[in-house]
């Protein structure tokens, strides 16, 4: 069956779309740990991130970087923090988090944005690509 990321770059459910190439996609997470919390993600459905061959390990990062330095121009924030997980998604994706204190990066806390919000965060941040 193929993971929810695999429907969202089929176009099957939506998402707030921040940058699209070839290879990869970034949007916004749905349920951000902070404003500007964006998901890297590899077009081809691969679950561990270091099952991936080197060279498209080093074009997601690559895709990463500059999806980083774009969300740093748009969102205030001391630094991203970066950070791989999968265990809810197991689809190779990078969390770009706009951060200013470690309970940013813990997953444990959450903040509620409107669909409206997202979509405009989107674009301004797509707009600096
Ligand atoms: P993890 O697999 O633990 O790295 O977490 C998966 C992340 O994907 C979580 O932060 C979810 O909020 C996010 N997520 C799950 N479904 C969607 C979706 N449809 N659109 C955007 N983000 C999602």
């Amino acid at each position: 069956m193929s993971s929810i990321f695999t429907k969202i770059i089929n176009g099957e459910i939506p998402c707030h779309k921040v940058a699209e190439d070839e290879n990869f996609i970034a949007f916004l997470d749905i349920n951000p740990n902070a404003r500007g919390h964006t998901l890297c993600v590899p077009k081809r459905e691969i679950n561990r991130i270091f099952d991936m061959d080197r060279q498209h390990y080093l074009d997601l990062m690559s895709f990463s970087y500059k999806v980083a330095k774009a969300l740093e121009e748009v969102v205030s924030c001391d630094r991203i923090g970066i950070s791989v997980i999968g265990l809810e998604v197991p689809h190779v994706h990078v969390h770009l988090i706009p951060i200013n204190d470690m309970k940013d990066m813990t997953f444990q806390h959450k903040i509620s944005m409107t669909s409206e919000e997202m979509a405009s965060l989107a674009q301004e941040i797509g707009n600096r690509l």
